[in-house]
């Protein structure tokens, strides 16, 4: 039987959810090309053996085209982990296996849940957590107020906040390393990863869901340096071989069963990312959506981004209006013209727009659109209301 020849993309929505989200819409198409008859195997890459010939040499391929895209040192393991981001949370932890505190810089909801998770298991201190400017919008206290010890055995960060839009930029990274150049940097890049450029060589140990920039939920991205696998295989004895960085690393990440169906598509999308250019191409297109996106807001009489303009996130743009009334007709306007996935997130309320590398600039159009709609409303109301 040959797979189903309907056109595949009549439907499709303009997709702003911040994870499960969007993905290249020629990834889509290859999976369902691919589906019954994988590598000329006869059968769908979820149905082989991740032992084979073919689905080895996918997922090092995959692992190939990370080490390409983001210039990995080729000293630092690159694992494919499953449990999502929320189990590196602890399993961080249990590999670094910590003789000091750990710092924490608190800046939204994920480093939170992180420094929680972390708590359970060896002593945390916050190095900071956000604070309001001058204008009463959120931002990131200067590194010279953060409270660091000098015995502290790494600095975890979350790069980029899904829920609140706060994001780390260069010159905080720089900051923090001038300050303390000794202590390790563990990262947090699940909803930006590949978004941008990073030296990877800065950080111990990055990690990242696949669910918001580089494929589906099911497998993680684990980037570790040859100090954090050393500190893993120490540590080896204390923790289950399946969150031991350092057997995953020997055994290329399959000593169990791998989420083949997951790394298979994110070895598509790296692809896909490759032939866009890789990373900053990709980081010149976010910016310019989001830049486009914050002037939409900032224009709208009714609607405001609470975040400081300097850490404002270029994947994840949450924005409230002034009642719930005006949130509620906003969203069914969206939902209407076939834009989904705004609502914003249950702690926070509002809406938000994520802008993942996949979003295509036709989809920024259409909720630019919506913006302009909605603040011309707002402006007559107001006028009305006068
Ligand atoms: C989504 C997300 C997580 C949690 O990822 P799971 O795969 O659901 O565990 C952690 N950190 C950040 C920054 C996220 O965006």
């Amino acid at each position: 039987m040959r797979p189903p020849t309907t056109p595949l993309m009549s439907q499709r929505s303009h997709n702003f959810s911040a994870g499960p989200a969007v993905l290249p819409e020629p990834v889509l198409e290859r999976i369902a090309n691919e589906l019954y008859d994988w590598a000329g195997t006869g059968v769908s890459v979820m149905e082989a053996s991740h032992r084979s010939e073919a689905f080895i040499a996918c997922a090092a391929e995959a692992e190939a085209r990370v080490r390409r895209l983001l210039s990995v040192p080729e000293d630092y393991a690159v694992l494919f982990l499953q449990g999502g981001a929320s189990l590196q949370f602890s399993a961080t932890v249990m590999n670094l296996a910590p003789s000091g505190s750990l710092a924490f810089a608190e800046t939204g909801a994920w480093s939170a849940k992180a420094y929680d998770a972390a708590s359970k298991l060896a002593p945390v201190v916050r190095a900071c957590t956000l604070e309001r400017d001058a204008h009463g919008r959120s931002s990131i206290p200067s590194v010279a107020d953060w409270a660091v010890s000098e015995d502290a055995s790494y600095l975890h960060l979350c790069d980029n906040e899904t829920i609140s839009g706060v994001a780390w930029d260069d010159a905080l990274l720089d900051d923090v390393q001038d300050r303390h150049p000794h202590l390790p940097l563990v990262a947090d890049m699940s909803s930006s990863i590949m978004s941008r450029p990073v030296d990877v060589s800065r950080f111990q140990v990055i990690y990242a869901g696949a669910q918001k920039n580089m494929g589906p939920a099911g497998v993680t991205l684990v980037i570790a340096s040859p100090d954090a696998i050393a500190r893993s295989r120490a540590a080896a004895s204390q923790i289950p071989n399946v969150l031991c960085w350092a057997a995953m690393a020997d055994a290329d990440s399959m000593l169990n069963t791998p989420p083949v169906f997951a790394w298979y598509v994110c070895g598509l999308v790296f692809e896909w990312v490759e032939a866009q250019g890789g990373v900053a191409a990709m980081q010149q297109r976010n910016r310019a959506q989001a830049a486009r996106v914050y002037e939409a807001i900032d224009a709208h009489p009714a609607c405001d981004n609470s975040v400081a303009e300097r850490f404002r996130s270029i994947m994840n743009v949450p924005f409230v209006f002034r009642d719930e009334r005006e949130t509620a007709e906003f969203l069914a306007a969206c939902q209407s013209q076939g834009l989904v996935g705004l609502k914003g997130h249950k702690s926070v309320g509002g809406c938000r727009a994520s802008l993942y590398n996949a979003l295509p600039d036709s989809a920024v159009d259409a909720l630019l659109q919506q913006l302009r709609a909605s603040a011309a409303k707002a402006a007559a109301a107001d006028l009305g209301a006068a």
